[in-house]
């Protein structure tokens, strides 16, 4: 395990800290701020506008109003899908300063950033602005007489409270598909990551879409979340966080106005690897599926089955990779995992680690943070785990895996079936019906076969269980914005 700390990269200056609101940026209505830090060093970036309930209540009028007479559900689905474009187009031109700041306030690889999620988020406008104009209900050919047909009406005001471990994917990945649908929004990103959610608010602007359609307020879970959550005039909250939170939000919706919830929540997801695969490619595999974005990734492949023949031999392999991981700063190209988003994540972690230890598993590499200062952490691997070790049934959300080892096809499915999650699995191997088997066993939202994390914006991703419900990204997505009405009238002397 090398640790690494050079960046060419210059971070841009801080452009936008405050609150977004109705088209402006604007104070917090209390005119405090708070620190938003920088995890390679614990130090702060800049000062943020602390938003409020009452904050909350200003960006959620301007909401209500651009929905109940503003032209954004009103225009076509086609002009809205041009202005969402356009935003994509300028999110591109911007990527070098997007990345820096994600990197900079996430601790997310900088190359990565620029490679993947700052044009993954333009894809997903691009992928939502296309589908803008192809929203339409059906006609029925009713019985007794009627006639009827459907529409598909935006559901209103949305609030999206999103985490830090992706802080564009996750924003585009609720808005996207709301501003497709015709609704309007109040974004709270998390406290740990406001950097580029402000950004993008700025170029929502810059493209066009009208006043109060996208409206960011910055603040903490318990004030500003709680205020959206359980916001009478909010229509509809989506949701990825701990379940802890996601129960929270929903008991809040229920004692409010019953709005709808989609919950994206934890995860503890198995990957069974059976003996026929390929040693280097499984462990590749399984390496990126849990160590990529130094584990914060709620699909992290968390517990790893692998079929007794190959065990010795992967274990080996995963160690070496492991090791091989250069520590550091996320600007330096050279570097593969950057440090933990906060200080509260960073100690969570290294106290998952010291409980697995004290658990009885064995701590076959990594376990200790890197250098004097800032949240990082080596990638770990435990062995000689089981299902009823904490470490083995709670979200870790950083970089540790559990590795087992099964014998039987049957043996594994029931393993990995045994979790309160259902996010998501992954299998490895060549056997066709071994593949098909447990993909169909397994409860869990996703199925990855000889592949893992791999995401498009055109595939429906959610969990099962305890995991949450509702779907992101995907025409499922959009649905969840949506709602019908059915129109009937009667239809008189109509031979048909
Ligand atoms: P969290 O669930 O507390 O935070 C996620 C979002 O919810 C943030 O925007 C936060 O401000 C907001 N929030 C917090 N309390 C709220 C409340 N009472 N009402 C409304 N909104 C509220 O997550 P965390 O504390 O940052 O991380 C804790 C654990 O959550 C992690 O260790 C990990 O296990 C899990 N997590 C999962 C994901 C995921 O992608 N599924 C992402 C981040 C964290």
């Amino acid at each position: 395990m090398g640790s690494h700390c050079e960046s060419s990269v210059k971070i841009p200056p801080i452009k936008f800290t405050k609150l977004f609101i109705n088209g402006n940026f604007v104070d917090s209505i209390s005119g405090k701020t708070f620190d938003t830090i920088d995890p390679r060093t614990g130090e702060v970036i800049t000062k943020v506008s602390l938003g409020d309930k009452e904050d909350v209540d200003l960006a959620v009028n301007a909401a209500r109003h651009a929905f109940d007479y503003g032209p954004w559900p009103r225009m076509s689905g086609s002009e809205r899908g041009r202005m969402m474009m356009k935003l994509a187009d300028l999110i591109e031109e911007n990527v070098e300063e997007i990345a820096a700041l994600d990197a900079v306030n996430g601790g997310k690889l900088f190359t990565l950033c620029k490679a993947i999620d700052i044009p993954g988020a333009a894809r997903t406008l691009r992928y939502y602005a296309g589908a803008a104009d192809k929203i339409h209900g059906t006609v029925l050919k009713m019985s007794k007489g009627l006639q009827g047909y459907t529409l598909r009406e935006p559901i209103g005001v949305v609030g999206s409270i999103i985490p830090w471990n992706f802080p564009t994917t996750m924003f585009f990945m609720k808005a996207a598909p709301a501003l497709a649908a015709g609704c309007t929004l109040v974004v709270k990103p998390a406290e740990q990551t406001p950097l580029s959610a402000l950004y993008y608010a700025h170029l929502a602007k810059l493209a066009g879409i009208p006043d109060g359609v996208l409206n960011v307020v910055n603040g903490f879970g318990e004030t500003a979340g709680a205020a959206i959550s359980a916001h009478m005039d909010i229509d509809k909250v989506t949701f990825t966080g701990s379940t802890e939170v996601g129960r929270k939000i929903m008991a809040a919706a229920a004692a409010s106005n019953l709005k709808p919830v989609s919950l994206e929540l934890g995860g503890k997801s198995p990957l069974l690897i059976f003996d026929d695969a390929d040693i280097d490619q499984a462990a590749d595999i399984a390496f990126r599926g849990m160590f990529y974005n130094k584990g914060e990734i709620c699909v992290a492949s968390s517990r790893v089955y692998v079929q007794e023949g190959i065990y010795e031999k992967l274990v080996k392999k995963l160690v070496e990779k492991a090791k091989a991981t250069v520590v550091g700063d996320p600007f330096d190209p050279q570097v593969n995992q950057g440090p933990q988003t906060d200080k509260k994540q960073f100690e969570k972690i290294l106290s998952y680690i010291e409980h697995g230890k004290r658990e009885g598993a064995t701590l076959l590499t990594g376990g200790k943070h890197v250098g004097q200062k800032g949240y990082y952490i080596e990638p770990t691997i435990f062995t000689d785990v089981n299902e009823d070790m904490i470490i083995t049934k709670e979200e870790i959300f950083g970089p540790v895996m559990s590795l087992m080892k099964f014998k039987t096809m049957e043996e594994a499915i029931k393993r990995a079936n045994n979790t309160t999650y259902g996010l998501a699995s992954g299998i490895i191997t060549k056997n066709l019906n071994v593949a098909n088997t447990v993909s169909r066993s397994i409860r869990a939202g996703v199925v990855w076969i000889n592949c893992y994390t791999a995401f498009d914006v055109d595939c429906p991703y959610g969990g099962y269980k305890m995991s949450g419900f509702g779907r992101d990204f995907g025409l499922d997505a959009l649905n969840q914005y949506l709602q019908i009405k059915s129109v009937v009238t009667p239809i008189h002397d109509s031979p048909w």
